[in-house]
């Protein structure tokens, strides 16, 4: 029980620091509250390969060979289409002879995914850009005194886009590898066939040669049974199951491939369990649940802040009542912890709708059981209802079909963990600071009552969902930086868990709740690697990147958050093929890194590519180590203004990789010097404008510049409708050269278009007009909040039965 009494002391010098008012928590190390510590495998060591992209046989093909046995590799090739199995065994038959590797397609490499995604519902996108278009003109309107035309052609641009990316679904063959009949773990090459786009991804990795440096000696009883000594030995453990259900894989170990046991055991939760075939010795261990708790500080959204009505669907009557059960998709349990028993249920008013809005059910004095007139009932609309919304929200935008889900609120200990927590199983904890009256940081309110816990939860779900098409990889850090995305951009704050810790007052960066999704969030700086608690930590990279991506592209349209989610989640059933999952520097970059190059391809014809590259740029993740990548401040400029507008450059990663740690001293492989142009046309003709080569770049995320647009610049080219920008950059010697028009130094094989500013106002005639000049063309204009949800409510419709 050693980890409970380092709780224990963790929770006491959160109260002293506390006390002292010093905002230092980020600096206490906690361990990992997982029962069973997790195991990972060594690095690997692979000899090099030579591969070029000219071997390759395919026209426009861009991207990455592996450059050592096992790497993971990508590479885009635009103009082709793989509709079938046949074509793309062929492809990957043709790849392999290319870079003269002995494995053969069905012999050492075989079919084991075919599957395309779910489409995304088009009368609700539709919709949504309408709704997008109408919403951006009137945020301009407030902002410049004349739209122009130029704006609505660039939003008409944008929603055409929106439009196709939404129309596209994935075709993914994924080839696992096998020495002789024998599988090789997390080892795959994948087709992906962006259907509508011809626009094929090949990636994944592969061992072109294959050792084996153990036995297969022990069957899965007597391998269990060894790995279930040394677990519960060296975990302390007494409560532990064996599934005895596994297979036999050969596991990439080292410099070797160890035979193993691939099976599962269950103490506070699944776990996922590699074990030696020849000595019973555990080689990986993973937990395959998530748990979510805190600690921290936080602030404040209001526990009492503005309601909204949800509509969702539960079954048809029995007995003259409805009941928060829609059956085959969500099940509601309550465990009661606060005194209030059962389900909640409303009688049929014979209206056709089951309306759970109504006294004393959706009363909102919730904060704490003490208070007179608590109400427990309302927990579990809010969560019912939260949930059931996300989930339609999610397959109108191309998720897979959720399975079928039980959810619990009320608990006093939902993940094994005590009161304060909330788990991936949707178990909701209530919390000790509901059901007590302290103040303390430790002590966390309902987390069945904060919208974005139970969104991080679900999210954890739909990753599962997504990254399962393709077979891919989730790794730790990486679904809990999804599953704060997901909190987030529900409901349009940067904070994840502010009123499930209202205790205490601000964000926190170890890892604990409140999260929140900010310019500090960069790889590596926020890389502690290691424990569930760094994962939560290390998750904020992805959190930002994602978070800042949707910033950007809400700047030029207000369907970016539409844009982002929806692509987020095509993106993920190609991710994660063959990542490592062992809680290192580099895998937390490469996941993250992956999952940029299967969202890069689905914005390859739309200017919001920069918004994307840039969003993961300020979470200092790039597509390639020197790259060129340009933002502007605002995507909507206005004639009037004094001061032309001002561009952020990113030349590429501040860090390198000594195996699988991260090195930020010495020569660091960001470009130094840039080049922008400017034109008031797409082909750069119109007062095409050449700055000299810059220097000036900084390491801060990744190499980093700014770029005011000179005024004598500005002059000239606020004449014209719109403003058109590219950078080019490359390294001291002149050498290395990059464009923004080939990210990721020509990564998806084909040209992105330039970046687009619309200009607006009637220009100087209009304005005699120091007065009313603003002084910046350029304000980042940031989306509206919506109102936050406190939550909720109920209204039902009533099921048609099929
Ligand atoms: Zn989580």
């Amino acid at each position: 029980m050693k980890y409970i009494a380092n709780l224990k002391m963790i929770a006491s010098l959160l109260m002293m620091l506390a006390i002292a008012g010093s905002a230092a928590f980020a600096q206490q190390a906690v361990e990992s509250p997982y029962k069973i510590k997790q195991v990972y495998v060594p690095e690997e060591k692979r000899p090099a390969v030579e591969y070029r992209m000219e071997q390759l046989p395919f026209k426009n093909a861009g991207g990455q060979l592996p450059t050592h046995e096992g790497e993971n590799f990508q590479i885009n090739i635009s103009g082709q289409n793989v509709k079938a199995p046949d074509d793309a065994k062929r492809m990957v038959s043709t790849f392999l002879e290319s870079l003269k590797s002995p494995l053969r397609v069905d012999k050492d490499i075989r079919l084991g995914i075919n599957a395309t995604t779910a489409k995304s519902d088009a009368t609700y996108i539709d919709e949504q850009i309408r709704l997008g278009k109408q919403t951006t003109m009137e945020r301009l309107k407030k902002e410049m005194k004349d739209v122009s035309t130029s704006s609505d052609n660039m939003l008409n641009e944008l929603g055409n886009e929106l439009k196709q990316q939404s129309n596209l679904t994935i075709s993914i063959f994924r080839f696992d590898q096998y020495f002789e009949d024998i599988i090789i773990d997390n080892t795959a090459i994948s087709i992906n066939n962006r259907n509508q786009n011809e626009f094929v991804s090949l990636l994944g990795k592969f061992y072109n040669t294959v050792k084996p440096t153990n036995r297969k000696a022990l069957s899965l009883k007597e391998a269990t049974v060894k790995a279930m000594a040394q677990i519960r030995k060296e975990n302390k453990l007494e409560e532990l199951k064996a599934t005895n259900k596994g297979e036999i894989v050969l596991l990439p170990y080292a410099d070797g491939f160890k035979f193993t046991w691939k099976t599962e055991v269950s103490s506070d939760g699944p776990y996922q369990v590699w074990i030696d075939a020849e000595t019973g010795k555990v080689l990986q261990l993973l937990p395959l649940f998530f748990f979510d708790r805190a600690k921290g500080l936080v602030f404040n959204p209001d526990p009492n802040s503005p309601t909204r009505e949800l509509t969702f669907e539960v079954d048809a009557p029995a007995g003259g009542v409805y009941t928060l059960r829609l059956t085959g998709v969500l099940t509601l349990t309550n465990d009661g912890t606060d005194g209030t028993a059962g389900v909640v249920t409303v009688a049929d008013d014979g209206s056709g709708t089951a309306n759970f809005n109504v006294a004393p059910i959706n009363g909102t004095t919730i904060e704490r059981t003490s208070q007179a007139g608590y109400n427990g009932q309302f927990q579990q609309v809010n969560a019912f209802a939260n949930i059931s919304f996300e989930r339609q929200i999610y397959m109108l935008l191309g998720s897979e079909v959720f399975p079928a889900l039980t959810v619990s609120v009320n608990d006093n200990n939902p993940c094994g963990f005590g009161i304060n927590n909330a788990c991936s199983s949707m178990a909701f904890g209530i919390g000790g600071a509901t059901t007590g009256n302290s103040v303390a940081c430790s002590q966390l309110f309902n987390s069945a009552i904060d919208g974005t816990v139970i969104a991080h939860e679900f999210g954890h779900g739909l990753n599962g969902l997504q990254y399962g098409v393709g077979g891919g990889t989730i790794t730790g850090s990486m679904n809990e930086g999804l599953a704060d995305f997901w909190a987030c951009t529900n409901f349009n704050t940067d904070i994840f868990g502010g009123w499930w810790a209202h205790n205490c007052p601000a964000p926190v960066q170890s890892g604990f709740v409140p999260r929140q999704a900010e310019a500090t969030d960069i790889f590596p700086d926020r890389n502690s690697g290691g424990g569930s608690n760094q994962i939560h930590s290390a998750g904020q990279i992805t959190a930002w990147a994602q978070w800042s991506s949707r910033q950007g592209m809400n700047d030029a349209t207000s369907f970016g958050t539409l844009g982002i989610n929806m692509n987020t989640i095509k993106a993920m059933t190609t991710a994660g093929v063959g990542i490592l999952n062992d809680g290192s520097s580099k895998a937390i970059h490469d996941s993250n890194q992956d999952l940029l190059k299967q969202l890069a391809p689905l914005y390859q014809s739309s200017r919001l590519i920069h918004k994307l590259l840039a969003g993961y740029a300020r979470a200092g993740i790039f597509l390639s180590p020197k790259d060129a990548i340009i933002d502007i401040d605002h995507s909507y400029l206005n004639r009037a203004s004094a001061a032309g507008p001002v561009f952020t450059v990113w030349t590429g990663d501040d860090y390198t990789f000594a195996g699988n740690n991260v090195v930020t001293s010495g020569a660091l492989p960001f470009n130094t010097q840039f080049q922008i142009e400017l034109a008031n046309d797409e082909a750069f003709a119109v007062n095409h404008i050449t700055s000299a080569w810059l220097g000036g770049v900084a390491s801060a995320a990744g190499g980093t510049a700014t770029y005011t647009m000179p005024v004598a610049d500005w002059n000239t080219l606020k004449a014209g409708t719109d403003i058109y920008y590219r950078v080019t950059t490359r390294d001291g010697a002149g050498g290395n050269s990059r464009s923004s028009v080939q990210p990721g130094n020509n990564f998806l094989g084909v040209d992105v278009p330039v970046g687009r500013a619309a200009i607006n106002g009637t220009g100087t005639k209009d304005c005699s007009c120091s007065a009313s000049a603003s002084t910046s063309s350029s304000t980042m204009a940031l989306v509206p909040l919506l109102p936050l949800v406190g939550l909720i409510v109920y209204r039902r419709r009533k099921t048609k039965k099929v």
